[in-house]
């Protein structure tokens, strides 16, 4: 559990939000000192000035401290200062540059790294930062999964894109993953729900934006909890766990999988014979001058899916993007 301000503001503001996590199991204390703003002109940080205050929490509550670093320059100070972890920001993540110069300088460092994803979702750059952390010799990395940038109005701040996560997890099943709802959910209302919803995806921790007065935050005023609710979202959370000790529920789910793997090799088969047809009209197009596409054609097979899925209680936008993918797969195949 990381959890602080996004902000280090004042050194009563950060001692403040620390003395009231205290005992909430807060394995890390956060606070941004360098903030990378969307906007010149706003709150970017006081810089330097918090790492004597960042190092009396650590001092008189005995939390770990932690801060984000984009620059040469701020890995030297948090290394010389004692920071126990470090993060690296979605906007730094996906610059190589960035990447490669935050690796040359933490070269030789034992410190704990997590990179957050890159504001653009992309499995191969976030994995690349990850790599030149790694071939720098740094041996604790973890990642953040903090959610995309979007242009599409959508309820988060940021679009949890969980199938990038989900491929991160399955590629990398040993990094360590944590998830930060905060800046994902962008509303302290969203942040629990967020939350819950990470936690489906087995992690190995939260990073959550705490402040001891969201209301007079100088950034990320609308998305921090206070300790209070903090407290109360720790509460409702649902931790899961990948597998149950009990055999029988162990035995019933093998069973279902089982099902499952077999069912899915029949679907991969049935779109084998699909695509075989999708072969032979395309010859039959091409030997009379047909046109490939034809949007009535298209209808169709959509109105036929659609009334079959009506009978078995499925879903028809499920069952319309599915074929939406297969009909652009058959489309190619006769092209
Ligand atoms: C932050 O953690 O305060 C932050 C700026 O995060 P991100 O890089 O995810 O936007
Ligand atoms: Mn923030």
């Amino acid at each position: 559990m990381i959890a602080g301000p996004c902000s280090a503001e004042t050194e009563a503001q950060v001692l403040e939000t620390a003395r009231q996590l205290r005992g909430m199991g807060v394995d890390y204390f956060r606070a941004g000192l360098w903030k990378p703003r969307t906007t010149p002109g706003y709150f970017e940080g006081v810089g330097a000035k918090a790492i004597p205050w960042m190092q009396r929490v650590r001092r008189e509550f005995g939390m770990p401290i932690c801060t984000e670093v984009a620059f040469r320059e701020h890995v030297e100070l948090c290394l010389d200062a004692g920071f126990d972890l470090l993060w690296i920001g979605a906007r730094t993540s996906a610059n190589p540059f960035l990447m490669q110069e935050l690796a040359d300088a933490l070269k030789g460092s034992d410190v704990t790294v997590l990179v957050k994803n890159p504001i653009n979702p992309d499995v191969d750059l976030w994995l690349g930062a990850v790599e030149r952390l790694r071939r720098a010799g740094l041996e604790k990395v973890g990642v953040i999964h903090r959610g995309f940038s979007s242009y599409e109005k959508i309820r988060y701040r940021n679009a949890p894109g969980w199938q990038i996560a989900l491929e991160l997890r399955r590629r990398c099943p040993d990094l360590p993953f944590f998830s930060d709802p905060s800046h994902m959910a962008g509303s302290a209302a969203l942040v629990p729900e967020a939350a819950q919803h990470s936690l489906e995806l087995d992690i190995d921790g939260l990073m959550v934006e705490v402040h001891c007065n969201p209301a007079e935050a100088l950034s990320d005023a609308v998305q921090q909890l206070t300790p209070d609710g903090l407290l109360r979202m720790l509460k409702s959370l649902h931790i899961r766990s990948a597998e149950s000790p009990d055999p029988a529920v162990r035995k019933a789910i093998a069973c279902c999988r089982d099902e499952m793997d077999a069912l899915d090799v029949r679907i991969v088969e049935h779109l084998a014979d699909r695509m075989e047809i999708s072969r032979r009209l395309g010859e039959l197009k091409k030997d009379n001058n047909l046109s490939i596409i034809q949007a009535d054609r298209w209808a169709a097979v959509v109105r036929n899916v659609c009334a079959a899925a009506r009978t078995r209680d499925l879903r028809e936008d499920f069952v319309r993007s599915v074929f939406s993918v297969i009909h652009d797969a058959s489309i190619d195949e006769q092209n």
